[in-house]
C-alpha cells in the first residue's frame, strides 16, 4: 500500500468557484489563472473543472503547451509576456496572446516575422511598480504598438497592489482610467480580490467612466481554487467558495502520554495531563509548513483538533484527546484532513492553516510537494 497521503482535486468546486467569479463580474469574461501549475493543483487536474472559463492565463510556454494539448482552442494569455525573441515564434505557433510590459518586448515584436498578427495586452504600471509602462509612457507604448504590422488588437491591462486591503483600488483605477480614457480596446484589471471586493459591473462603468474594475476580462486566481483572497477579513465560506483541493492522510501510530511527556523534535510540546497523540503521515516534505505551531487546526475523522509539537519531514503529531472528547474514537488508520473537505463533509479552510503558518493559502497550495499523489474526485 502506498503511503496514505493524497491530494484530491474537486472539479465541481472549481466549477462553482469560477461561477462565483462570473457572478461577481457578470458582464466580464473570465481568465482562469492557471500559472504555477494551476496554483499547485496540476493543470491537467483542473482543466475539466475550469473549462467554462473564457480563457486560461499563465506564465510559461510549457504550461501553455499543456493547455493546448488538452484540446483548448480558446484564448491563452501569457501574463509576463515573452522573455526572448524566439518566444514570439511559440506565440505564433500556439496562438498565444501575450502581455507587453516593457520596451524590449515591443522591440522584439518589431523584428518578429509572423503571418498572423498578435493580440497583446499592454500593461500599465499604475502604482505597483512591478511590471508595466508608467502612466507617462503608456500612451507612447500604445502608439508604437499600434503602428506595428505584427500587432493586431491591443487590450489594456493593469494590476492592483492593494485590492485585498484597506488601501483598495481607487487610486490605481483613477490613474488607469485617466490615461486610457479615449483608447480603444478591451480592459483587464481585476484579480480575485478586486473581483470579489469591488464588483462593479460594466453597466455601472458606463455610468461612471472612472469605475470599470470588472470590465471586459477579470483575472481570478486564488478564489477559483477556493481560497479567500482577503482572509481573515473574509473566509472562503463568506465568499461562498469551496475548497478545490483536499489534502488528506491517515494516522499511522498512536502514543499515550503522561503529564510531563513531550512530543517530537525539540520537545516543543509537553503534555500537562495524560493524553493520546496521533502520528499523521504528512510532513514538511509533503508541503505542510514546518512553521505550523501547536494549535494549528486539523481534522481527524472529520472532527476538529490541533497539531501538537513540531512538524517534521514526514510526520506531524495531533491531539486525539480532543477528538475522543467529541465522542469520536480515532486511532490507527483514521482519516486526517490537513485542509479541504473531510469524508463527513466538515471543512477546514486552507486559509486557516496558512494563517497559523503566518502565510496565505496561495503559498500552501503552490507548495504541495511532488511526492504527494494527486487524484481528481469523481463528480
Ligand atoms: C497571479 C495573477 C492574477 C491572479 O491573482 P489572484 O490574487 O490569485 O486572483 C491576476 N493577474 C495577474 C497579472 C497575475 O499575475
Amino acid at each position: 500500500m502506498p503511503r496514505p497521503i493524497q491530494a484530491t482535486i474537486h472539479p465541481e468546486a472549481l466549477h462553482h468557484n469560477l461561477a462565483r467569479a462570473r457572478q461577481a463580474a457578470p458582464d466580464a469574461r473570465v481568465w482562469a489563472i492557471v500559472k504555477a501549475n494551476a496554483y499547485g493543483h496540476g493543470i491537467e487536474h483542473v482543466f475539466e473543472g475550469l473549462r467554462a472559463a473564457d480563457g486560461f492565463a499563465l506564465l510559461d510556454f510549457e504550461e501553455a503547451r499543456r493547455v493546448r494539448a488538452l484540446g483548448w482552442r480558446g484564448p491563452i494569455l501569457l501574463l509576463e509576456g515573452v522573455f526572448e525573441l524566439r518566444d514570439l515564434e511559440l506565440c505564433s505557433r500556439l496562438d498565444l496572446w501575450h502581455t507587453v510590459h516593457c520596451n524590449e518586448q515591443i522591440d522584439m515584436l518589431a523584428t518578429h516575422k509572423t503571418h498572423a498578427p498578435h493580440r497583446v495586452f499592454l500593461k500599465m504600471n499604475s502604482g505597483m511598480n512591478r511590471l508595466g509602462f508608467t502612466p507617462q509612457r503608456y500612451r507612447a507604448a500604445w502608439t508604437r504598438l499600434n503602428a506595428l504590422p505584427q500587432v493586431d488588437e491591443i487590450s489594456l491591462m493593469t494590476h492592483f497592489s492593494d485590492a485585498d486591503g484597506t488601501r483598495g483600488i481607487a487610486e490605481q483605477m483613477a490613474v488607469f482610467a485617466q490615461v486610457t480614457r479615449d483608447l480603444p480596446g478591451e480592459r483587464s484589471l481585476s484579480n480575485s480580490a478586486a473581483t470579489l471586493r469591488h464588483p462593479l459591473t460594466s453597466t455601472q462603468a458606463s455610468n461612471h467612466p472612472d469605475s470599470f474594475a470588472s470590465s471586459d476580462w477579470v483575472r481570478p486566481g486564488v478564489a477559483i481554487y477556493g481560497s479567500s483572497p482577503d482572509f481573515p477579513e473574509h473566509s472562503a465560506q463568506d465568499w461562498d467558495l469551496q475548497p478545490g483541493m483536499t489534502l488528506s492522510s491517515k494516522i499511522i501510530a498512536t502514543q499515550e502520554l503522561e503529564a510531563g511527556d513531550s512530543v517530537g523534535y525539540g520537545s516543543l510540546f509537553v503534555a500537562d495531563k495524560p493524553m493520546r497523540i496521533g502520528v499523521v503521515a504528512c510532513g514538511y516534505a509533503d508541503g505542510y509548513p514546518r512553521v505550523c505551531p501547536t494549535g494549528t487546526p486539523i481534522l481527524v475523522s472529520g472532527t476538529r483538533t490541533r497539531v501538537v509539537g513540531r512538524v517534521s519531514m514526514d510526520m506531524i503529531t495531533v491531539d486525539l484527546s480532543a477528538v475522543s472528547a467529541a465522542g469520536i474514537q480515532a486511532g490507527f488508520g483514521s482519516e486526517v484532513t490537513l485542509w479541504g473537505r473531510a469524508a463527513n463533509g466538515t471543512m477546514l479552510g486552507i486559509d486557516e492553516v496558512a494563517h497559523s503558518a503566518g502565510t496565505v493559502g496561495y503559498e500552501l497550495m503552490c507548495a504541495l510537494a511532488a511526492r504527494v499523489p494527486v487524484v481528481v474526485a469523481e463528480s
